[in-house]
């Protein structure tokens, strides 16, 4: 077999890459090791609605729910609410990943790529120290796919980055371990994403409700790697919901990693991208990945069609799917890395007195830097050490 670009992973970031690579003419095969794309899912499911309107058409069949906005919550449970639209990449609309990572593999079909299922990459066919395809069980049966050009969507445990040199390595400090109930409950809050505050809840981290629709809701938690222990994400889940939400009922359990490590330092090597979680691309203070990994997509299609009409496959001809991605959300998960260091360290006595500072404000209309000026402003010698990110 033989094609112009190999993607290997059909989540959001993997789809998109292969969908624009295949429009811009060029052949492209997605690989996916899952029987059935998007099944289970590892995802709390937030996405901002203008965010996923810029790279994709919203379809009402991949979305569960919509929601006003967010209502952040401290340990001592005082609260705010922000608008919908100023929330962040994971505040508008809850997706149905199941069904919306199969619509996006769809569309990468539909746009001319060659979407298999059940096939696993094993490595990368090399030559004098070149890749110049994938191996693959596809199956069951071995298969080798001849291209020039790899990208990589595998995801947070990825292989490509390792098999291509490409140092993708997480400390424990930079995963977040998290699980998540899908809970129904009646006492579910359907009108906004909720995040919880506070060291005891989630150290390192946050919980979450994400509403789905009817009674039914994403509840979960991420706590920093460093601070975790085998089986902890999920005991604290259980003491979570057992004191917010007594009488609900558990419909499934997922546990995951997600990483938070800021930019990587290459996401390139010759003949391979890394794209999404694969790449480290998601915000280190969120975990949020889904929109990062979709434009990050994009781009890496759009530098698959230069590069090969350019004839140069190398790190230095994939100069550009570095230089553009860094400039579209790079910035951004740099900036994020440098906030969750910061507030990771704060007590919990340091997170109430912020929010009690803010008692006076109407942060309803606030993006998180707007907040994040105001915080400093009130509370100048708590945050000094954040200063400079708000000139
Ligand atoms: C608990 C939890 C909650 C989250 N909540 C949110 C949220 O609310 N909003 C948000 O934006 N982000 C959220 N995230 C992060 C988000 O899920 C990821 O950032 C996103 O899925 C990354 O997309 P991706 O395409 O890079 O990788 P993935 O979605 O992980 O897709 C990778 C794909 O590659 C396939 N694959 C792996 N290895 C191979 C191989 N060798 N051969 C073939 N296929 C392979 C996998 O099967 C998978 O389908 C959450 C993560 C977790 C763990």
């Amino acid at each position: 077999m033989r094609c112009d670009v190999v993607v290997i992973g059909a989540g959001p970031a993997g789809s998109l890459s292969a969908k624009t690579a295949a429009e811009k003419g060029l052949n492209v095969i997605l690989l996916e090791k899952r029987q059935e794309i998007g099944d289970p899912v590892r995802c709390a499911e937030g996405v901002s609605k203008v965010g996923l309107a810029e790279l994709v058409k919203p379809d009402p069949k991949w979305i569960s729910a919509e929601v006003k906005g967010s209502r952040l919550i401290g340990p001592d449970g005082t609260s705010f609410v922000m608008a919908e639209d100023r929330s962040g990449n994971e505040v508008g609309y809850v997706l149905e990943r199941k069904i919306f990572d199969r619509a996006l593999a769809l569309d990468a079909a539909l746009a001319g790529a060659e979407v298999f299922v059940k096939t696993r990459a094993l490595g990368l066919l090399m030559r004098d120290g070149k890749p110049y395809g994938v191996s693959a069980m596809r199956h069951g049966e071995m298969i080798s796919i001849e291209c020039p050009l790899i990208i990589g969507a595998d995801g947070i445990e990825s292989k490509v980055g390792r098999w291509a040199g490409i140092d993708t390595t997480l400390k424990p400090k930079d995963i977040g371990i998290c699980a998540q109930f899908l809970l129904q409950d009646r006492n579910i809050d359907q009108d906004y994403s909720e995040f919880f505050f506070g060291n005891t809840i989630a150290p390192g981290g946050y919980a979450w409700s994400f509403p789905k629709g009817g009674n039914l809701a994403n509840v979960g938690l991420g706590i920093q790697g460093s601070r975790s222990k085998p089986g902890e994400a999920l005991r604290l889940l259980e003491r979570f919901v057992a004191s917010k939400y007594p009488s609900a009922k558990v419909a499934e359990v997922i546990v995951g990693g997600d990483p938070g490590c800021g930019p990587i330092e290459s996401a390139t090597a010759n003949g391979v991208m890394l794209v999404g979680d694969a790449a480290r691309q998601t915000d280190p203070i969120t975990g949020g990945g889904i929109l990062n990994g979709m434009t990050a997509g994009v781009i890496a299609g759009e530098v698959a069609a230069e590069a090969l009409s350019a004839g140069d496959l190398s790190k230095d001809g994939l100069k550009a799917y570095e230089d553009r991605w860094r400039e579209a959300i790079g910035v951004h998960i740099a900036r994020s890395l440098e906030l969750k260091e910061f507030f990771v360290k704060l007590t919990d006595d340091d997170l109430n007195r912020l929010m009690h500072s803010l008692k006076d404000q109407d942060i309803s209309k606030m993006d998180l830097m707007g907040m994040l000026r105001v915080l400093v402003k009130l509370n100048p010698k708590l945050l000094w050490g954040l200063k400079h990110l708000i000139v």
